[in-house]
């Protein structure tokens, strides 16, 4: 990888713009992976490139909601593993589950070398490379899910996810967690938790919250879901964005 200073004022975004070319470089993440990392910068240097209070908000509800779920279900891309394997790894491991990996892109050496790439940072179960199920209302390669992870799950975690799959998921009853910087995308409003903000960021804090309640009395956590209004949240984020805006100039 290209050496950036430390020091450098755009430091963090100029190594996660890095990771991304390695992930194509290394085969796990796609061309198209590196627009959608430009899209995700723009929507990041809106928001000031820090965690906003909606963002957290949205984080404790997610958080609470992954562990009231039956079987939660983490979704892992391309551009998911070139910048959070690791992360991803240790929300698996805190909520003990399996991560699986999910292409929009597919294609079965890239699921292959990302699955290889979750193991070898510790991860102990990884689904997606013997899809047994497809979700209704997506075209064949789309489609493509497991029993016993995405597919059966009640609640799923689709960071950087695209909105005809969060829309399909939601249509089969499930609670979709979406982590997207974009506040307008079709995703962020078809989840039922949008968390606005850096994958890179905010996975650390999901799991930081989910160790924080997971001996949490149930009806706690259920008062954090109930009190949760993801329009609203959305609303405040991008209120977040404008006065972010106004305060530059
Ligand atoms: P939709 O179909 O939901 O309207 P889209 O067509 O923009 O969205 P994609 O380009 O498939 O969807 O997905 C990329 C999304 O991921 C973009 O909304 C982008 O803002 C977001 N994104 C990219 N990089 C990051 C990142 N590092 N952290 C969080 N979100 C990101």
């Amino acid at each position: 990888m290209t050496d950036i200073p430390v020091s450098h004022p755009r430091y963090a975004s100029l190594v996660a713009r890095e990771r991304v070319a390695e992930g194509v470089r290394r085969g796990y993440t796609s061309t198209q992976g590196l627009i959608a990392q430009g899209r995700g910068e723009c929507f990041d240097y809106l928001i000031g490139e820090k965690t906003t209070p909606a963002a957290l908000q949205a984080i404790r509800a997610a958080a609470a909601m992954l562990l009231l779920a039956e079987r939660p279900a983490l979704s892992v891309n391309g551009n998911v593993a070139a910048l959070a394997a690791e992360e991803m790894v240790d929300l698996a491991a805190a909520l003990k589950v399996p991560l699986e990996v999910n292409l929009f892109h597919r294609s079965e050496e890239r699921v292959a070398k990302i699955a290889d790439l979750l193991r070898e940072k510790g991860a102990a179960q990884v689904l997606g490379e013997r899809p047994d199920a497809s979700v209704p209302g997506l075209d064949h390669a789309r489609a493509l899910a497991t029993r016993g992870g995405i597919y059966d799950a009640d609640v799923v975690l689709i960071p950087l996810e695209d909105g005809d799959r969060c829309e399909a998921l939601v249509a089969m009853g499930k609670k979709v967690i979406a982590i997207d910087l974009n506040p307008l995308s079709r995703t962020a409003r078809k989840a039922t938790v949008s968390i606005v903000d850096n994958i890179v960021r905010a996975v650390p804090l999901l799991t930081e919250q989910v160790r924080k309640h997971s001996v949490a009395p149930r009806a706690e956590l259920e008062a954090m879901v109930r009190d949760y209004d993801n329009e609203k949240v959305l609303r405040g984020g991008v209120r977040e964005i404008k006065e972010h805006l106004e305060g530059q100039f």
